[in-house]
């Protein structure tokens, strides 16, 4: 039973006083069993559940941990080792400094998108009040980021799911982003009225070929965030044709994309009459966002 390794009684660890540093390598070799990262995750979940640091794992005084944060900490374990995500087990995630709630019906936030954030960012550096929409907000990870960075940004941000636009409309607002959202679908050019200056989107890229190939952890995510239909590329031609005649002039359009699909999204940016595409890698050195202007 997949629990049996994380049955902190049978560790000695489930009396009224425990030592922190024997429950940490207790979660550690447990939470082995699914992720790479053990260390942590252990302390994430530790931190989250009985608000142990890592000073008091190293400091080793004993506590007497609450019995609703020891059976808190048992429960989220357990679903890790379903391979739920750790983000959706905490609720929240970081991007670009800030925190964003996040839990089952919407994409976690990658640290790649930060590429995407700077990118838009390096895009209106200067220009007073640009007035910027974004296509499948998601979390709102992105358009609350950049609205905060770039003061005086006016942002919209676009969702289909109502699951997603909860989040959406959750994160953006206790942030103070200013973010406008809407609840709609970025296929209809209707939602949202007037035209823009940049308009950005981190759209679903995965392809059928990838869906089959999806890590456990990713299958906890909504699939109406990652599949871009049987070549991935749906989005950036759809999107693409219906948004670029709401770019003012100089405006630009910018894009998070799949990895190896730098390519045919050039191409498919190119017949639609844009140029100056640029291409911008994420950390891990893979081409991840492209960025063009109209003309
Ligand atoms: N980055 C996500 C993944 O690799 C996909 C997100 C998306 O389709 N926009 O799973």
């Amino acid at each position: 039973m997949v629990t049996k390794s994380v049955d902190l009684q049978s560790e000695g660890l489930r009396p009224a006083v425990c030592k922190p540093a024997a429950l940490y390598q207790a979660l550690r070799r447990a939470l082995a069993a699914a992720t790479d990262a053990p260390e942590f995750e252990a302390r994430e979940l530790l931190r989250e559940t009985l608000a142990l640091s890592m000073a008091d794992i190293l400091l080793d005084r004993e506590i007497e941990p609450p019995a609703d944060g020891l059976a808190r900490l048992e429960t989220l374990v357990r679903r890790r080792l379903a391979h739920e995500p750790l983000q959706y087990l905490l609720g929240k995630w970081e991007f670009y400094g800030r925190e964003f709630t996040v839990g089952e019906g919407v994409l976690i936030p990658r640290p790649d998108s930060e590429i995407l954030a700077e990118q838009v960012l390096a895009l209106i550096r200067g220009k007073k009040a640009p007035r910027l929409l974004e296509l499948c907000g998601g979390s709102g990870c992105l358009a609350a980021t950049v609205a905060l960075e770039h003061p005086g940004a006016e942002v919209t941000s676009v969702e289909k799911s109502s699951a997603a636009f909860g989040y959406l409309q959750k994160n953006c607002g206790a942030l103070q982003s200013g973010v406008r959202c809407l609840l709609g679908d970025a296929l209809n050019g209707e939602v949202v009225k007037g035209d823009f200056d940049g308009i950005f989107s981190n759209p679903p890229y995965l392809s059928a070929k990838d869906m089959g190939e999806l890590a456990p952890e990713v299958r906890h995510e909504p699939v109406m965030a990652l599949y871009g239909d049987e070549d991935g590329l749906f989005f950036y031609r759809s999107l693409t044709k219906l948004w670029k005649g709401r770019l003012r002039s100089g405006g630009f359009l910018a894009y998070e994309i799949g990895a190896g699909q730098q390519d045919a999204v050039k191409g498919i940016l190119e017949a639609e009459g844009f140029r100056h595409i640029e291409m911008f890698r994420d950390y891990g050195g893979i081409i991840r966002v492209l960025t063009a202007k109209l003309g």
